[in-house]
């Protein structure tokens, strides 16, 4: 089972668009089921760095959200995708004018 980009949900996700909460709500509730089940004992966590929270989301929302400077790993590459949307429109010249800061990752 994949977890970013995943069929079902991208389907509920459109159900939801076009104002069929019904079956939006069905879609994401299967998907949350599937996702329970397949993860029940797997690690669903994609972050990379060396962490004491890692697949502990509900700390490590906690913590993101209280120190407000970024979002979760996990969810890097949803928002860089968005991000390189925009980042068209100068094109692409911040990555000239930004480094990515040095980070600790996980041993395997
Ligand atoms: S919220 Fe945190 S713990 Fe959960 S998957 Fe994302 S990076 Fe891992």
């Amino acid at each position: 089972m994949i977890i970013d980009n995943n069929p079902k949900e991208i389907k509920a996700m459109e159900a939801f668009h076009r104002g069929d909460r019904k079956e939006g709500s069905r879609l994401q509730e299967e998907f949350a089921s599937e996702f329970r089940e397949e993860y029940k004992n797997k690690d669903h966590c994609s972050c990379k760095k060396s962490c004491r929270y890692h697949g502990n989301c509900k700390e490590c929302v906690a913590i993101h959200r209280a120190h407000q400077e970024h979002v979760p790993n996990c969810m890097r590459p949803m928002i860089n995708k968005k991000i390189e949307l925009l980042s068209e429109l100068t094109e692409h010249t911040i990555s000239l004018e930004i480094k990515p800061p040095k980070e600790i990752l996980r041993k395997k």
